[in-house]
């Protein structure tokens, strides 16, 4: 019989214990925390699926490298390997180490945009939305529809409906647009990737209005390996050569090093060629990031980050990372409990909104599940709805938001099948129980970034809440 999943292309070298605290325990430390599960200390999670930004696991050539780190303020060797790697992967010439990816984002965005400027995109992530904001920017979304049908299978939900983008630049006037991104893969829509044929599209139509394409690419090595299981003509070449063909179309790219690059902490902002463009970036990293050779990170970092590099394209790796979150998500799926599918390269999301259809929006069901779900089994989810969109600046309304999801977001090497298999139990013996399930409301709500801080408790619920604390 066939094994019911890939077994782990790596062996354990070295072990982090793992906390279980008591249900009851469990009770008690969301209470403390609000009914918030950001608010909960490390300590009492189980299994963490907060986020999969910085939460890797680095290989043992990574802490090899680190014991390498040439701490030279200027000109360090960690440096030039980092160079040489991103020409070799991405094939582009000019290179800024910066502290993250929004570091990246905040030295490119201003000299790129001027006041009122559309920057297109398929979805923006939400801190380059508010980079592209704080340059006088204005965000604008051309993702397909079928991205917003969870249920309906699509190959590439990440890719632009690249004829609207076009009307859009038509109407507008290109002088209106600051220039294009195409976020691969398209965490927003749910690490969802975009193919060759639309990238290309992109390119043309930026081509033709004399636009420049940028790529946001903290999951790039994901958005290769789709392209290479699922696009026509892709089957039988390498993960390196498909990212070498998507980034020849762009000219350039903001990374967040925290994800596919498989370091704890880091970002990029690479150039194919243009080195006016690098020249003005390297003198705004100075004063934002620190010396042009150095960008926020020290030499050891940038050592772990030259050599992440290289393991982030690894086959075997993105055969195993990319079947550990489908298969956590054919496990849901096959018992019932919605999610967006097909799944994508960093998470599963559960659709709250269908799963606990008696709550109403402004009742947070997708915060309502991470909360059940994180007394059930001590593992911790996020939510993506309504309560992440928060309110209208202007009007102070809710904001409508298309979606109410859970993400189960999977960090890199950190978790084995057998945690995913925990995760998976959990939340189907919650769907048994789904209609017990109460809404949530604000004891204290934030004017802004609201979902990090916000306390809240279960409407109807009070005297027990009372109690528990
Ligand atoms: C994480 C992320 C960023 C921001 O990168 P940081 O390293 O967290 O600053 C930007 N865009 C996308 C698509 C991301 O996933």
């Amino acid at each position: 019989m066939k094994a019911a999943h890939l077994a782990e292309p790596f062996k354990i070298k070295m072990v982090e214990p793992l906390n279980m605290i008591s249900r009851e325990e469990r009770q008690a430390a969301l209470v403390e925390a609000g009914y918030n599960p950001f608010s909960l200390r490390s300590r009492d999670v189980y299994i963490d699926l907060l986020t999969d930004s910085g939460t890797g696991s680095m290989s043992d050539n990574q802490w090899a490298g680190l014991m390498l780190g040439d701490e030279s303020y200027a000109g360090s060797n960690n440096y030039y390997h980092l160079a040489e790697s991103v020409a070799d992967i991405f094939g582009y010439k000019y290179t800024i180490p910066t502290h993250q990816g929004r570091g990246a984002e905040q030295v490119l965005f201003p000299q790129l945009i001027k006041k009122g400027q559309f920057v297109l995109g398929n979805m923006h992530f939400d801190t380059t939305k508010a980079h592209i904001e704080m340059s006088g920017g204005r965000a604008r979304n051309f993702v397909i529809d079928a991205a917003y049908d969870t249920s309906t299978y699509h190959p590439f939900k990440g890719n632009f409906d690249v004829e609207k983008m076009d009307r859009f630049i038509e109407e507008a006037g290109a002088d209106a647009v600051a220039f294009i991104l195409i976020t691969v893969t398209c965490n927003s829509s749910g690490g969802q990737p975009v193919s060759i044929e639309n990238i290309k599209a992109v390119h043309a139509c930026a081509k033709k209005h004399g636009l420049r394409l940028f790529f946001d690419s903290a999951r790039y090595a994901e958005n290769a390996y789709f392209i290479q299981q699922r696009e026509a003509g892709y089957n039988d070449k390498a993960v390196r050569e498909i990212v070498l063909e998507m980034f020849s179309y762009a000219d350039g790219s903001t990374v967040s090093a925290k994800k596919d690059p498989l370091v704890n902490i880091g970002g990029l902002l690479i150039f194919k060629d243009d080195e006016e463009l690098f020249r003005t970036c390297q003198a705004m990293v100075v004063p934002l990031e620190g010396f042009p050779t150095y960008g926020g990170l020290a030499g050891r970092d940038m050592e772990c980050l030259a050599r992440g590099l290289q393991e982030s394209v690894d086959e075997n790796y993105l055969a195993y990372r990319i079947a550990q979150v489908a298969y956590l998500g054919s496990r849901l799926r096959d018992s019932g409990v919605p999610i967006q599918y097909p799944t994508g390269g960093h998470a599963v999301f559960v659709d709250a909104g269908r799963m606990l259809p008696h709550l109403p929006k402004g009742q947070f069901p997708a915060h309502a599940l991470a909360n059940e779900l994180y007394i059930e089994s001590g593992v911790r989810g996020v939510e993506i709805g309504s309560l992440l969109l928060g309110r209208d600046p202007e009007t102070g309304e809710q904001q409508d938001s298309p979606m109410e999801l859970l993400r189960l977001t999977i960090p890199r090497r950190v978790y084995t099948m057998n945690h995913m298999d925990v995760v998976a139990d959990a939340l189907i013996a919650i769907l048994a129980r789904s209609k017990e399930i109460k809404g949530l409301e604000f004891t204290y709500e934030p004017s802004i970034l609201r979902h990090f801080t916000a306390r809240l408790r279960p409407i109807g619920n009070e005297p027990s809440a009372l109690r528990v604390a």
